[in-house]
């Protein structure tokens, strides 16, 4: 996860000035997503309904996808409604695929709820799903940022609300990092 870590740092480094200084926060996943990736985000109350969305066992729904020949992001719009954080994580999810999973052959990436960002790590989870996850929280979590604002404050919801993170998120971070 190392070289998954650098990537997100190249990333974050290439950010131009306009859309992000470098160390405010939160992070602007989004605006990063559409002026340097050029990938709009857009949100809809039901995935399933997406071109081409795969047929999904009862009881389980989809987070995210990525449409790379539309150069669209779509999020899970309840999902990102009850869940602070969410919304973000999987636009930061969604960019992890685009960066490193896109392939001329791949029309589209579909990310089951169950598989971005679970609250528990399952070891069954899909390489690339841990992959764009690993992605999601070093963008979203800048370590050198996260160590910075930690050695001053400790307060667990303040981190997550300044990093815009969920709790789960912020504690797998802050476990890999501190
Ligand atoms: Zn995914």
């Amino acid at each position: 996860m190392i070289e998954i870590e650098e990537r997100a740092e190249r990333v974050l480094a290439h950010v131009p000035e306009w859309i992000w200084d470098g160390e405010s926060l939160p992070v602007p996943v989004e605006d990063i997503a559409d002026s340097v990736f050029r990938l709009r985000v857009r949100e809809a109350e039901d995935l399933s309904s997406a071109p081409g969305a795969p047929a999904l066992e009862p009881g389980s729904s989809l987070s995210g996808l990525l449409l790379p020949d539309r150069g669209e992001i779509w999020v899970n719009g309840p999902e990102a409604r009850e869940w602070p954080g969410r919304r973000r994580f999987t636009i930061g999810h969604e960019l992890g695929h685009w960066c490193m999973h896109r392939t001329d052959h791949v029309a589209s990436i579909y990310c089951r709820s169950a598989s971005v960002d679970p609250e528990e790590e399952r070891p069954e989870r899909p390489v690339a799903e841990r992959e764009a996850d690993a992605f999601a929280a070093a963008v979203l979590m800048p370590a050198a940022l996260l160590r910075k604002q930690y050695g001053r404050d400790r307060d667990f919801a303040h981190l997550c609300a300044l990093f815009g993170a969920s709790g789960a998120a912020m504690g797998r971070r802050l476990h890999a990092v501190i």
